[in-house]
C-alpha cells in the first residue's frame, strides 16, 4: 500500500527524531550548497538515513535543489531495518 508523508525542513534532525520524514541538510564547513541531508525514516521506524547529493560519489542522489519541498531521484531504499523503499518528490515521502 502507498503511503505519503510530508517532509518537514528542520534545523536540528536530532531534535525532531520521532517524525519521521523529517530532514535536515548538510553543508561542508565555508560552503552555501548542501552535499546531502539527513532524513529520518518515513515508515517511522526511527531510523536516520544519509543521502549525499551529486556530485558526490555513488551512491547519490541528484536534488532538484528545492529546499522546501525538494524532489531527489532516483529512489531511496533503506538497507536492513524496515527496508522501506520509495520516492522523495515534490517535499512528500511516498512509498513504492
Ligand atoms: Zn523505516
Amino acid at each position: 500500500m502507498m503511503t505519503k508523508v510530508k517532509a518537514l525542513l528542520v534545523e536540528d534532525i536530532d531534535a525532531v527524531r520521532v517524525t519521521p520524514g523529517a530532514y535536515e541538510f548538510t553543508v561542508r564547513h565555508g560552503e552555501e550548497d548542501p552535499c546531502g541531508m539527513i532524513f529520518n525514516c518515513p515508515c517511522g521506524c526511527g531510523r536516520e538515513g544519509y543521502l549525499p547529493f551529486k556530485p558526490e560519489p555513488s551512491p547519490s542522489w541528484l536534488w532538484d535543489g528545492n529546499r522546501e519541498a525538494p524532489t531527489l531521484r532516483p529512489s531511496v531504499l533503506q538497507i536492513g531495518g524496515c527496508r522501506w523503499h520509495g520516492f522523495l518528490t515534490a517535499g512528500e515521502w511516498r512509498s513504492c
